[in-house]
């Protein structure tokens, strides 16, 4: 099927930037919605904008069997042995704050250890630092290697008797690193410890499955995935969840409430308290529904050879350095133009009506690895076309030009 019939499933891909047809390249960030997605929610909002599991009508009956259908869904998705071991939380960050905030919280004590790696995205570093700083526990950082990966012989290296969690990122927001992430979990649970992987990019490039790779925890957000933001799922294991505490308290996550104490509904309900995001969460399962519908060479292998053509163009340019030539199946190049403040960089792309991410990422961490104030990022998706490649290398060319004549 020509590429032009995906692209219209996505109504974003019609807008206009500066006057120019739009280049989406900030695919990492958020990517873009089908019509699917949107008019799944809208059909929420139109037809049974009702509330869930509070009422005996029939509407309510219906609203919540379409929620707790994405839950089959995701779980189906991401290889999960049951449907309940598929909590829905806000995001990536909320998933893995959860668990930092209720298993850590619960087994980790003075003296145990914790170990992340160097190229976190904050919202696996700062919840498992700040865990270490309250319970007077260890952080260790595994180093990755050159291409960004966290390699199994150097977390054998830093796994001690002391470690309780070892937490790593699946593919890296910065890198594009892919981390062998079966491997490491298998190291992890040798050394006594439970494995959390941080999903956010790796779930959007490849078929995941949680059991073959082992993971206890597996965190992402809706948004990345051509879903809605505001939801994301924590997937863990059965026996973990049923021993966690909750760490919201409110409607519909109790089983009773006495005057002086309350037990706590099954998992996942105890983890989630309040009205959720309704609409959000059935948009995550017409995202998920739209994605098992396309072909692999589409949404995996047209991005890998999207992005081998953007680091062969950029490679070219006289002014480019590259940080992850290596990673093109992660759809994201790393870069910068050399002596121009990625800043400064990300205007010019802009006026030629394209979107890139300049900074630090959400990731200082990876940044004091690449020993880089702040970088500029090109992140593809598969209805990215090899014109709109062509056209980022030549204004990345005009770029360096431009900027030498100025400088
Ligand atoms: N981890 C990684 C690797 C990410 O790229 C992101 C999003 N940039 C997150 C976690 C956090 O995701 P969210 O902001 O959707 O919660």
């Amino acid at each position: 099927m020509k590429i032009e019939t995906y692209r219209a499933d996505f109504p974003m891909l019609t807008v206009r930037v500066e006057d120019q047809p739009m280049i989406y390249f900030n695919n990492a960030a958020t990517a873009l919605k089908p019509k699917v997605v949107l008019e799944a929610m809208a059909d929420y909002y139109l037809h049974r904008s009702v509330n869930i599991a509070r009422s005996v009508d029939a509407l309510t009956y219906e609203t919540t069997q379409a929620y707790e259908e994405t839950r089959h869904t995701v779980a189906a998705f991401i290889g999960a042995s049951s449907p309940e071991e598929i909590v829905f939380t806000r995001g990536a960050t909320a998933a893995l704050n959860l668990v930092a905030n209720s298993y850590g919280e619960q087994h980790v004590l003075p003296g145990d250890e914790i170990v992340v790696s160097d190229s976190e995205h904050h919202a696996n570093y700062i919840p498992w630092q700040q865990l270490a700083k309250r319970k007077q526990a260890r952080l260790v950082i595994v180093p990755t290697d050159e291409n960004g990966v966290v390699t199994p012989e150097a977390l054998a290296k830093v796994l001690s008797p002391k470690t309780k969690v070892v937490s790593l990122f699946h593919m890296s927001n910065v890198m594009g690193a892919t981390n062998p992430i079966q491997q490491l979990a298998d190291l992890a649970h040798q050394a006594g410890s439970v494995f959390v992987c941080d999903g956010a990019q790796g779930i959007v490039h490849d078929t995941v499955d949680v059991t073959t790779l082992g993971v206890d925890f597996y965190a992402f957000s809706a948004h990345k995935l051509f879903g809605p933001t505001g939801v994301g799922v924590l997937y863990g294991r059965k026996a973990l969840l049923e021993n966690m505490s909750p760490v919201e308290f409110g409607g519909e996550m109790i089983d009773v409430v006495d005057v002086y104490d309350t037990s706590f509904a099954k998992p996942p309900y105890r983890f989630e308290a309040g009205t959720m995001p309704i609409a959000e969460v059935i948009g995550l399962g017409a995202a998920v529904r739209y994605i098992q519908n396309l072909p692999k060479a589409v949404w995996v292998d047209r991005v890998e050879q999207l992005t081998r053509r953007l680091i062969d163009g950029l490679s070219q340019c006289q002014a480019v350095e590259i940080y992850n030539p290596n990673n093109a199946n992660s759809g994201l190049v790393s870069f910068n133009v050399l002596d121009v403040h990625p800043h400064d960089a990300a205007g010019i792309y802009d006026r030629a009506g394209i979107l890139i991410r300049a900074g630090q990422h959400c990731s200082q961490p990876s940044m004091r690895r690449l020993n880089q104030q702040s970088t500029l990022r090109a992140s593809l998706a598969f209805y990215n076309t090899e014109a709109e490649v062509d056209q980022f290398i030549q204004v990345t060319e005009q770029a360096g030009d431009f900027l030498d004549v100025l400088f």
